[in-house]
């Protein structure tokens, strides 16, 4: 094992407040979920949920990832955030022997595809063609339905796929009254209910795992009172529900970070360090990459189609240099 205490760097560069002036929430409230999110562990977030996924990534079997945003005019083909945190833990998993399999709107594919192929895997349609082929990406449309039958779907998918995990990466979440939101409180139509695959799992007792930025995403519901009171549009949003942006579907392991990707390459970081295997965490060239992947799939930031993250620019390049330096000096 490699030294493990390189994980408070981790934990530091993933979610240091480094957000642009006029982000959608603003530092205060990023630190304030921060150390809601730390205290429901005793080691840092990032650790605590990479050692949940190297438990379940067993060779042969199922993870499964939920990510994405879809809204038919502003962001019809989902967000920059959130395809390239999965790409790159489906790349981590992949090289634990295990499979990737990825839930989403048929809008949002094509961003998964694209990012997988920036972390060198194949996106494929076919199951058996996943479970034969080393290092592809499974993606699995979820429609857009009724509750009733998005709570079948998601029964038939955990029977299908017996997955090991659930892993939410950015994955926009319902309210109280299954309303979405973006962060700042407006309404979006109604997201695939891939929160059913969620409460599913929890109830099979399925690993849950979930990484956030925001609070309107799956696993804010860990910190659902935190979320209410730091969150200005937490309580109360600006449509008619008057319910609030936070998202109430919890998870087992919550990884709150300065973004969603980040907080996804922070575990693959600390995969490295508890694995001794430095190659689980990409580099900056591959960031490049998958930042371009991420626009070539259309994806959105600050209304333009733009290789950055929640306005970042392109400070995720440097946190990925860091990220990548801090796990080679652990590894050697
Ligand atoms: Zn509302």
């Amino acid at each position: 094992m490699a030294d493990i205490t390189y994980a408070e760097a981790v934990d530091a560069l993933i979610s240091a407040a480094i957000r642009p002036k006029k982000a959608a929430l603003p530092n205060e409230t990023l630190c304030a979920l921060h150390a809601a999110g730390a205290a429901l562990v005793t080691e840092a977030m990032p650790l605590a949920a990479a050692r949940r996924l190297v438990d379940a990534a067993c060779p042969g079997r199922w993870i499964m990832f939920l990510t994405g945003v879809y809204d038919p005019i502003a962001l019809p083909f989902g967000e920059t955030d959130g395809p390239p945190g999965v790409a790159i833990l489906a790349r981590a998993v992949d090289g634990l022997g295990a499979k990737p399999v990825v839930i989403c709107e048929e809008p949002i594919t094509r961003s998964v595809e694209l990012t997988s192929i920036a972390a060198r895997l194949l996106p494929v349609r076919d199951p058996e063609h996943a479970r034969r082929k080393a290092h592809t990406v499974l993606l699995e449309p979820f429609p857009v339905a009724s509750l009733e039958a998005s709570q079948q779907q998601a029964r038939e998918l955990l029977a299908r796929y017996e997955p090991a995990a659930i892993v939410a990466i950015e994955r926009l979440g319902w309210n109280v009254k299954r309303r979405y939101h973006y962060a700042g409180g407006t309404a979006l139509p109604q997201q695939a209910y891939v929160e059913c695959i969620v409460e599913a799992a929890r109830a099979a007792g399925i690993p849950t795992l979930a990484v956030g930025d925001g609070g309107n995403e799956i696993g804010m519901g860990s910190i659902l009172e935190r979320v209410h009171e730091v969150v200005p549009a937490g309580r109360r949003c600006q449509c008619a529900c008057n319910a609030g942006t936070a998202c109430t579907v919890p998870a087992d392991t919550l990884v709150v970070a300065n973004t969603s990707n980040l907080g996804a390459y922070g575990i693959a970081a600390c995969m490295s360090l508890l694995l001794d295997r430095a190659d689980l965490i990409h580099d900056r060239s591959m960031e490049v990459r998958l930042l371009d992947a991420a626009a070539a799939a259309k994806c959105m930031d600050g209304g333009f189609v733009s290789p950055s993250v929640d306005g970042g620019e392109d400070s995720s390049l440097a946190v990925v240099e860091l990220l990548h330096r801090v796990v080679d000096f652990a590894c050697r």
